[in-house]
């Protein structure tokens, strides 16, 4: 199924992200938890891509486990920046043999090795690229992208972030996955900024359970998020328990999406990160709400 058909349907559903293995040894756990996932029937779910390429095949073989297997539509992930024009149009003919149907189209981070190597050279320097290069190849996937509502990183500010945001629409993104954010006021602060620059297609949010007082600092670093006070005094007082901080942690994102569908919201993205027990336990907590 073309997700662009099912954020057509306005019914409240939610989805979840998982990664694929990084060594072979790893991927009947993955698959396992993967298939785990599957089996609470989310509306859809995202695998995502090594931007090295060095997990590449898997992203692949999971994704379409899940949709062959537990007939649940997924989105495949593709990164371009550390990657040559052949190694893209093998990966699209392989997504297309496989029955793929949606991709989500990536730039990938730039890692400190690839920042000293010339740009001139570089066959991708923007998901604009990939996503052009999607088009062309006549493959009729359901294009998604990625917006960042606290600003990308590198961009200078949000008004130049939205302009390339508007481009990248506009070469052919049928919807976008918001970075996970720990406010919601950002994310209707964006959506109202990107529907007045004439972004009409649909935003998912992306929200992250925080489950360890660990995965703060490293999802602070990966993603630049605001923490409201809220959630940092959340973490100051239960970061020690490990069971007390995940049932915290799976509260907060509940209230957060609960918030997201009281606000004209309808599918909410989780970045459930391999964790059956997290993903389930967020369904249940909403199990009247979506009905
Ligand atoms: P782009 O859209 O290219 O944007 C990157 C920066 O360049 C922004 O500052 C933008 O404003 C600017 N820009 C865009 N176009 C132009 C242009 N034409 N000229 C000048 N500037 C421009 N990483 C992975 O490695 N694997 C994954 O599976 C993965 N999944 C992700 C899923 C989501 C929902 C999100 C939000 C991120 C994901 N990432 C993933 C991380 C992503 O690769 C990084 O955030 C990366 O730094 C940017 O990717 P992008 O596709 O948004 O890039």
């Amino acid at each position: 199924m073309k997700l662009s058909q099912l954020f057509s349907q306005n019914k409240l559903s939610l989805s979840f992200e998982v990664f694929p293995p990084k060594t072979d040894s790893a991927f009947d756990t993955v698959k396992f938890a993967t298939e785990e996932i599957a089996k609470l029937r989310p509306s859809f779910m995202s695998v995502t891509y090594g931007a090295g390429g060095g997990t590449s095949q898997y992203t692949l073989d999971i994704a379409k486990n899940i949709k062959d297997s537990h007939g649940v539509p997924t989105l495949a992930h593709l990164t371009c920046v550390s990657s040559t024009k052949e190694t893209v149009r093998e990966k699209i003919a392989q997504m297309q043999a496989a029955g793929i149907e949606n991709v989500m189209a990536l730039r990938g981070d730039l890692t400190p090795a690839l920042e000293q190597t010339d740009r001139s050279k570089w066959a991708y320097r923007h998901a604009i690229d990939l996503i052009r290069d999607i088009k062309e190849s006549g493959a009729d996937f359901c294009i998604g992208g990625a917006c960042y509502p606290e600003v990308h990183p590198e961009s200078a500010n949000q008004k130049e972030d939205i302009y390339y945001l508007k481009e990248k629409v506009d070469a052919g993104c049928s919807f976008l996955t918001t970075q996970m954010f720990f406010d919601n006021n950002l994310l209707y602060n964006f959506l109202y900024k990107i529907r007045e620059a004439g972004i009409t297609v649909p935003v998912i949010p992306g929200i992250m359970p925080i489950t360890n007082a660990n995965q703060v600092e490293r999802a602070i670093k990966l993603s630049g998020s605001f923490m409201p006070q809220r959630f940092k005094a959340l973490v100051d007082k239960f970061g020690h328990s490990p069971e007390a901080m995940k049932q915290a942690g799976i509260v907060y994102a509940t209230d957060q999406i609960i918030d997201l569908f009281a606000n004209g919201i309808t599918n909410v993205h989780v970045y459930s990160m391999n964790k059956p027990d997290v993903a389930a336990q967020i369904q249940s907590n909403l199990s009247h709400i979506l009905g």
